[in-house]
């Protein structure tokens, strides 16, 4: 199959008049449409405003109206982020029918440079997973392009899945509470970047936990997914926890040989051999380029990273949920009974079983009586998470680890792990997203054709030294 135009190569065409946007937008929707039927990466595809928006385009590009650096650019974006018009159910039966009156702060920045918007992407309901095995009532699991019988990872499954199908130029809007970009890019083998904690604005954002959540980018390449990381990047006055930071160049950030690396001794150990290999063997390659390696021990995020992120990630998930009980969002139903009735039948048919056992253990975590215990107990935790790392970044550029402890399993074998034996396979990827760091997946080689994914965290604001980390690691043969 022909390699995809790399977006910035893409849109530096699109600019000379040698690609034709409605054609290639008509390319991509026919391989969504195709490909849907059989690998569920999509819950909506746009086909009838996408090409009409790409219509638009090209009549403005003739007339030097239109410009920007995702001129053209097909964008998928994950069922949880809002895009105005279009249904945004988060993968759940419960936001059946809700049209968004507005777009999230970072597809309207997409759209502002020039994206196109195709579709939204299967997920686990709300984001509650590691494979997209926890899709909602009704919904097809995505189903990985590689092996049908194996997951894509999650939650934002069908956003890697689609980016590693497809043939043509595209990137993926995705979101992480706990890993659900990173865990996607590592068994779809594609690049995944999630930020710094209000880096990008989480408005238009339907909730999961509110203090872990961030949007993110999935491309077939780093300088891909880099790119749409840049657009949607920067302070947003509709989001409190927005972050006023310096805008970086990460389209353009060169990959770097120089950087102190430190290697994560227990999550290394914590992974199959088949996958500590292929990742050492980068490793390697990266210090025989120039980098210095070193191996580093975080012992605590190790210990509790698991169970502090599934209290405090349950807990914001169960406040929530709450507000989605058949008044106002979504699904209704007929007004029957007296008020809990009414919201027990409708939450009852609209969450899945693993919505369910979340909104029960978030609560539980939080009653009086146990809330010193379980969920006050984990916010001091994380307190001290973050304080190793703060100090592991004091000597070093970025630390890297397997992203997943295995490469990605078939839907039988998810199926024989109990719901905490599959919480227990982020054990590489939470410890970053409580600490609220930028952090990157690369594909760091594979094992019977299956991918194997390198993730690479940094320190907070520093999403170039990631991305620099990212392209050399990529880059290597
Ligand atoms: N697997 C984690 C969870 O289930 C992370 C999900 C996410 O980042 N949305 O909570």
């Amino acid at each position: 199959m022909k390699k995809a135009l790399e977006l910035h190569e893409f849109v530096k065409e699109v600019k000379r008049g040698n690609i034709s946007i409605a054609e290639h937008t008509e390319k991509i929707l026919e391989e969504a449409e195709k490909s849907n039927s059989k690998f569920h990466h999509f819950n909506l595809i746009a086909k009838k405003s996408a090409l009409q928006h790409a219509k638009e385009i090209d009549a403005g590009i003739k007339t030097g109206q239109h410009k920007g650096k995702l001129l053209g650019v097909p964008i998928t974006v994950k069922d949880c982020i809002c895009v105005k018009n279009f249904e945004s159910r988060a993968g759940s039966k419960i936001l059946t029918g809700y049209l968004p009156l507005f777009d999230a702060t970072a597809v309207a920045k997409a759209k502002a440079e020039g994206a196109i918007i195709i579709g939204k992407t299967a997920q686990d309901e709300f984001g509650f997973g590691t494979f997209s095995n926890n899709v909602g009532v009704d919904f097809e699991k995505p189903l990985n392009p590689i092996d049908p019988k194996r997951c894509c990872g999650g939650s934002s499954g069908g956003s890697a899945g689609f980016t590693a199908l497809t043939s043509l130029a595209h990137a993926s809007l995705g979101q992480s509470t706990g890993g659900s970009i990173a865990s996607p890019a590592s068994f779809c083998g594609v690049a995944g970047l999630t930020p710094t904690y209000g880096r990008v604005s989480r408005y238009g954002l339907i909730d999961y936990a509110n203090s872990l959540d961030k949007i993110g980018s999935l491309g077939k390449t780093t300088a891909d997914a880099a790119l749409l990381l840049e657009v949607i990047s920067g302070y947003d006055m509709n989001d409190s926890t927005s972050l006023k930071a310096e805008a970086q160049d990460l389209a353009n950030a060169n990959p770097s040989n120089d950087l102190r690396i430190g290697v994560v001794k227990e999550f290394f150990k914590a992974c199959e051999e088949k996958v500590q290999k292929e990742c050492m063997k980068a490793i390697d390659k990266l210090e025989e380029e120039g980098a210095t390696v070193e191996e580093i021990s975080l012992p605590l995020n190790a210990k509790y990273g698991i169970a502090a992120y599934y209290l405090a990630s349950t807990t914001e998930a169960s406040t929530n949920l709450a507000r989605f009980c058949g008044m106002r969002y979504g699904l209704h139903g007929k007004l029957e009974g007296n008020f809990n009735e009414y919201f027990s039948k409708i939450r009852s048919q609209g969450f899945g079983t693993e919505a369910k056992r979340r909104i029960l253990l978030g609560t539980f975590a939080r009653m009086s009586g146990f809330r010193d215990a379980y969920y006050l107990k984990a916010m001091k935790v994380r307190t001290k998470l973050i304080k190793e790392f703060r100090q592991a970044f004091e000597n070093l550029d970025v630390l890297v680890n397997p992203t997943m402890p295995l490469v990605a399993p078939t839907f039988s074998e998810i199926n024989k792990l109990s719901p905490l034996q599959q919480y227990a396979m982020d054990l590489c990827t939470v410890p970053a997203n409580l600490a609220g760091l930028p952090h990157a997946s690369v594909k760091a080689g594979e094992h019977n054709k299956l991918p194997v994914g390198l993730m690479i965290t940094a320190d907070h604001l520093q999403e170039k030294k990631m991305v620099q980390a990212a392209k050399a690691a990529e880059g290597l043969k």
